[in-house]
């Protein structure tokens, strides 16, 4: 369309991938995370470089759509996945429930900080395949972050699924920021036996929303994230060496495999063509971070057909680097609101080349261990677009 800032590719049918939508069920949210709400709440600078975001301000805060319209959606997509979202989706329990008895979707996965998963009956939650329950590392962190008393709250609920009987794959979800030992944080939750996550995924806090300023990146990438990373995948593969396992690290495993596949990627968490988020309206956007940019919607779920989706797709700089076959793009909503300056960019950048080359280097040990039958392809194997943004 002419003079817009991206282009929409329209295409027929996605016959090769499995579609994934996220349902974002409310806007309201148990918690004020400090990386998250807890900023809208800063006396923050509008720096220049950032964009202007049209947002639909008459989104509806609650899910406010004829559920039967979703059905109706979802069932010309037999292989679809169902993402329950938020704000915090247990909020709306009542809906999950309704949705996962009565909906055509055969597979469920929810991202949720944890707190109201005692809300929903024991057989709703065994039916999920993947839950994504966020927690920041131990209890000092994450309740400095998230509030008091949270961590504990979560690791009993956590328990208690266990416990009843949910045995689908458990992931936490980890916001990383300067006050992140990485490090110390990735081995405190893989390694304490009162957990029972089954894998490990971290993002980092890198939107910048007008706070770069206020932040203290760039030392502590420099100082304690990327020498961190070379650190951990190291301890990533002993591992394997010394046990025979995978560890189930989202950051490590999804590029690894595909480093031994020889294969490249699109953005990696698929969003704008695998992975879609429908609306409190019923709109389909590129990602659910994108609540309301309408200007990037691609359709609603009373006239679109989930398989004839338009694709979003990443552009900029990232289309001429150099390692943007390993990369993807990281995050199709920063590559459209643009919340760097050049500088701040490159630091966040420099991030997932230290990745790559961390990864890189590390390849020829996991091929010999394949060689060797120490480990298999196989236990690189993991769901696609399972809430994990890979590159962090
Ligand atoms: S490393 Fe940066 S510029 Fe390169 S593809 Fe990734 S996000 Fe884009
Ligand atoms: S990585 Fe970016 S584009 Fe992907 S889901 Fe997260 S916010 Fe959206």
């Amino acid at each position: 369309m002419p003079g817009m800032a991206f282009m929409i590719l329209k295409i027929s049918l996605l016959l090769d991938i499995c579609m994934y939508f996220h349902l974002v069920l409310t806007d309201n949210c148990n918690l004020c995370c400090k990386y998250c709400r807890g900023k809208a709440f800063e006396d923050l600078e509008v720096s220049d470089g950032e964009r202007t975001m049209v947002i639909d301000e008459n989104l509806p805060v609650d899910l406010d759509f004829e559920i039967p319209l979703l059905y109706e959606f979802l069932k010309k997509d037999p292989a679809v996945t169902l993402t329950f979202y938020g704000g915090e989706p247990l909020l709306r329990a009542d809906l999950i429930e309704q949705i996962v008895r009565e909906s055509p979707v055969k597979r469920f996965m929810m991202q949720t900080n944890g707190l109201l998963l005692d809300r929903l009956p024991t057989e709703i939650v065994n039916r999920f395949t993947t839950l994504l329950v966020s927690l920041d590392g131990g209890r000092e962190l994450t309740d400095a972050n998230r509030g008091s008393n949270v961590y504990d709250r979560v690791m009993e609920n956590i328990r208690k699924i266990r416990a009843n009987g949910y045995t689908g794959e458990l992931i936490a979800r980890m916001t990383v920021t300067e006050d992140t030992d990485i490090v110390n944080t990735v081995r405190y939750l893989a390694s304490n036996p009162d957990y029972s996550f089954s894998s490990i995924h971290w993002q980092i806090d890198a939107n910048f929303t007008r706070d770069f300023a206020l932040r203290r990146f760039t030392g502590w990438a420099n100082r304690n994230y990327n020498p961190g990373i070379r650190t951990l995948v190291r301890s990533w593969v002993d591992h394997m060496e010394t046990s025979g396992e995978v560890l189930r690290w989202y950051p490590f495993l999804d590029p690894m495999e595909d480093l031994l596949l020889e294969k490249t990627s699109r953005l990696r968490c698929g969003s704008g063509y695998a992975n879609y988020s429908i609306m409190t309206d019923g709109h389909i956007g590129p990602c659910p971070i994108m609540i309301g940019m309408s200007r990037y919607y691609v359709g609603h779920i009373s006239t679109t057909h989930p398989l004839e989706l338009a694709q979003v797709p990443v552009s900029g700089e990232c289309t001429d680097c150099h390692i943007r076959d390993f990369c993807g793009g990281r995050c199709l909503y920063s590559n459209i609101t643009m919340p760097w300056g050049k500088d701040e960019r490159q630091q966040v950048c420099g991030t997932v080349e230290n990745l790559h080359d961390a990864l890189l280097e590390a390849l020829p040990r996991v091929k010999m261990l394949l060689d060797k039958g120490t480990i298999s392809l196989g236990d690189f194997s993991h769901e696609k677009f399972n809430g994990c943004e890979i590159i962090p």
